[in-house]
C-alpha cells in the first residue's frame, strides 16, 4: 500500500479518535466543541487529500480541489473562533467582529464551489498533479494568513496574561498551532503557488502534533479525566496500529486473522474504557460530597459552639432571672449533646471507612437502654412543644448481644432525628418482642415531615439527604442514617423506613435479633 495514502489515512483516524475523545469527556465545554470541529475539518482536509492524490481525474476535479479549500477556510475560521472563547466557555458575541469575519469564509466558500477565480483545474506535471490557480488565489492566501495571523495574536495575548496552568495550557496549544500551521502553509499555499507540489501530502499529517498538544493541554485542566483519556488514547492507538497492521496483510486468511484481533481489542477497549469511567465518576461523586461535608461540618460545629458561647457568657455576667438561667443551661446542655453526637458520628463514619470499627459485644437489656434514651431525650423533644410517647413491652425481653454504646447512638439519631424533622404533634418510642421471630423490633415513629418516595431508598447512603430534609434543615450533613444502618448490621439487624408521603410523618424501625 501507498506510504502516502497510508499517512494520511492514519491522519483522519487519529483526528476523528481525538476529536471523539474530546467530546465524550467535556461535551459541554464550547471549547472542546470548537476543538471537535477542528479536528473534523482537519480530517476532512485529509479525506480531500486522499482524493485529489488518489482518485481519477474526474473526480479529483469536480469534489477533492473544492473540498481541500473549503476544509482550509473551515479549519482557519474555527481557530480563530477558538483562539477567541478559549479558555473560558462562553461566548461574548461581539457582532463587530464575528459577522464581517464569518461572511469573508462564506463568499470565499461560494468562490471556491462555485468559480474557477480561486482554484481551477487539476494539472499533471512529471507524474505529479498540481493546481491552476485562479486570480484571486492570493487572496485565498491572504485570508488564511490574516485569520491564522489574529488567532495566534489572540492566543498570544492571553498567554502572556495567564499564569500557572493556563499558561502551560496556552504554550501547549500556541506550540501545537505555529507548528502545523507553519508546515500546512508553507507546503499548501506558497510552494504550490510557486508551482511545487511535490510536498503538498505533508500538511495534514503535521496536524496531528497540534491536536494532541490541544487535547492535552485541555485535560491538564480536568486533572480527574486525564485517567479516562489517558485510556481512550491509549487504546485507539493500538486499535490504530493493529488497523493499519490488517490493512497492511498480504492474504485473506491474514486479514481474516488481523481483523478478528482488531475486534477482539475494540470490544476489550470498550470495556476497560467503560470500567475507568465508571470508577471517576465515583471518585468525583466522593470528591465533590467530601468537600461538601467539609463545609457542612464545619457549620454544624460552629453552631452549637456558638450557642453555648452566648449562653455561658450570659451566665457569667450574671444576667437573667434563675428561671432564664436555667432554660439557657438546659439549651446549652442540648446544644452540647449534639456536638457529642456529631463528633461520634464522624468518628464512627472514618472508622467504618476504614474498616477499624471496633464493637464492644456484651448482654445488655434493650428495655432499659431505650429507657435511658428517652429520658435523656425527652426534655429536647418537650421543649420543641412536641408530645413525647414512650410503648415499652409488658412481658420482659431476653438480652441481646450487642454493643451497648453502638446501640445507644442508633437511637438517639433516630430520636434526633424525628425530633428535628417534627414540627408539631408527636415523637413515639415503640418496643416489641417478636417472639416467633426471635427479634426486637424498635419503632420511632413521629408525625412530621414525612419523606418522598424516591428519596426513601437513598436516606441510608453516605452523604444522602432527603427533599424536605434539605429545606427543614439546611445544616443537616446525612451522616446519622449511614451510621445506624452500618451499625445495625454489625448486629445482623435491619433498619427500615417507611411514610406516606411528605407532611404525612415518617416511621423508622430498628429489627435486632435475640439470642
Ligand atoms: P441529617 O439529619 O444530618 O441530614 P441523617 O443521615 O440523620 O442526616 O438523615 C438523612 C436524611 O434523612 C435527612 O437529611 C432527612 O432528609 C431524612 N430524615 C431522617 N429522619 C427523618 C425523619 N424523622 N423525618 C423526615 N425525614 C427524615
Amino acid at each position: 500500500m501507498n506510504f502516502i495514502f497510508l499517512i494520511l489515512f492514519i491522519t483522519i483516524l487519529a483526528n476523528l479518535v481525538l476529536g471523539w475523545v474530546v467530546f465524550r469527556n467535556q461535551k459541554h465545554s464550547l471549547s472542546n466543541k470548537l476543538l471537535v470541529l477542528i479536528t473534523l475539518s482537519l480530517a476532512s482536509w485529509a479525506a480531500s487529500k486522499i482524493l485529489f492524490l488518489f482518485s481519477p481525474p474526474l473526480i479529483a476535479n469536480a469534489v477533492a480541489i473544492p473540498l481541500l479549500y473549503i476544509s482550509g477556510i473551515s479549519i482557519v475560521t474555527v481557530f480563530l473562533l477558538f483562539a477567541h472563547i478559549f479558555p473560558k466557555d462562553k461566548i461574548s458575541f461581539h457582532k463587530k467582529f464575528y459577522i464581517p469575519a464569518l461572511t469573508i469564509s462564506l463568499l470565499l466558500s461560494v468562490g471556491v464551489i462555485f468559480s474557477d477565480t480561486i482554484v481551477g483545474e487539476l494539472v499533471e506535471v512529471g507524474g505529479i498533479r498540481g493546481i491552476v490557480f485562479g486570480d484571486l488565489y492570493p487572496v485565498y492566501t491572504l485570508f488564511i494568513f490574516t485569520y491564522f495571523g489574529i488567532g495566534h495574536l489572540l492566543l498570544w495575548q492571553k498567554l502572556k496574561k495567564s499564569s500557572g496552568i493556563l499558561r502551560a495550557q496556552f504554550i501547549y496549544v500556541l506550540l501545537g498551532v505555529s507548528i502545523s500551521s507553519l508546515v500546512g502553509v508553507i507546503t499548501n499555499l506558497i510552494l504550490p503557488w510557486l508551482g511545487n507540489f511535490v510536498f503538498f501530502w505533508i500538511g495534514p499529517p503535521f496536524t496531528i502534533i497540534m491536536v494532541v498538544l490541544f487535547t492535552y493541554s485541555i485535560i491538564r485542566h480536568h486533572l480527574l479525566n486525564a485517567r479516562v483519556i489517558a485510556t481512550e488514547l491509549f487504546t485507539a492507538l493500538i486499535l490504530m496500529i493493529v488497523l493499519v497492521d490488517a490493512l497492511l496483510s498480504d492474504t485473506t486468511v491474514e486479514f481474516f486473522i488481523r481483523g478478528g484481533i482488531f475486534t477482539a481489542i475494540l470490544i476489550f477497549g470498550i470495556f476497560l474504557i467503560r470500567g475507568t469511567l465508571r470508577e471517576i465518576r465515583e471518585l468525583e461523586r466522593l470528591s465533590h460530597a467530601k468537600s461538601e461535608f467539609v463545609s457542612i461540618v464545619s457549620h454544624q460545629l460552629r453552631t452549637p459552639l456558638t450557642a453555648i458561647k452566648g449562653f455561658i457568657s450570659m451566665i457569667r455576667e450574671g444576667s437573667g432571672t434563675e428561671e432564664n438561667k436555667k432554660s439557657w443551661l438546659e439549651k446549652t446542655y442540648i446544644s452540647n449533646e449534639r456536638l457529642i453526637r456529631l463528633v461520634n458520628d464522624i468518628l464512627n463514619i472514618s472508622r467504618i471507612e476504614r474498616g477499624t470499627l471496633q464493637y464492644n459485644f456484651k448482654e445488655i437489656d434493650i428495655t432499659k437502654l431505650i429507657d435511658e434514651i428517652v429520658e435523656e431525650l425527652r426534655g429536647q423533644v418537650e421543649n420543641k412543644g412536641l408530645s413525647m410517647a414512650w410503648e415499652k413491652p409488658s412481658e420482659s425481653i431476653p438480652l441481646l448481644h450487642a454493643d451497648e454504646e453502638k446501640i445507644r447512638q442508633v437511637f438517639i439519631n433516630l430520636i434526633d432525628n424525628a425530633a428535628k424533622y417534627t414540627e408539631k404533634g408527636s415523637v413515639i418510642v415503640r418496643l416489641i418482642y417478636l417472639k416467633d421471630l426471635q427479634k426486637v423490633r424498635v419503632v420511632v415513629k413521629d408525625t412530621g415531615i414525612g419523606i418522598k418516595k424516591e428519596d426513601m431508598e437513598k436516606l441510608f447512603d453516605l452523604f444522602s439527604r432527603g427533599e424536605g430534609g434539605e429545606k427543614t434543615h439546611t445544616e443537616g450533613v446525612g451522616l446519622g442514617l449511614y451510621v445506624a444502618k452500618k451499625i445495625a448490621e454489625a448486629h445482623k439487624g435491619k433498619i427500615r423506613v417507611e411514610s406516606e408521603g411528605p407532611y404525612k410523618g415518617s416511621k423508622f424501625s430498628v429489627d435486632l435479633p435475640v439470642q
